[in-house]
């Protein structure tokens, strides 16, 4: 049987392991996974709310400072 470490023990456990024996993750196989759709979520709620400060504060400002000229 194909063995793997847990994500979250590191322990050796089953390719087909629905439950980590040793600490109990449940699903340990879609933890990698779960976390890095996790961090693509929050990178993209970065990324909007950068985007929503540069079009509502930074491009008027900037429009303002070319004005001045
Ligand atoms: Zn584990």
């Amino acid at each position: 049987m194909p063995l793997v470490a847990c994500p979250v023990c590191e322990k050796p456990i089953s390719k087909h392991a629905h439950t980590c024996p040793s600490c109990g993750e449940p699903d340990p196989l879609n933890h990698l996974a779960k976390s890095k759709f996790l961090s693509l979520v929050v990178w993209l709620i970065v990324l909007v709310v950068a985007g929503y400060v540069a079009w509502f504060y930074l491009i008027p400002m900037l429009i303002e400072f070319v004005r001045h000229q």
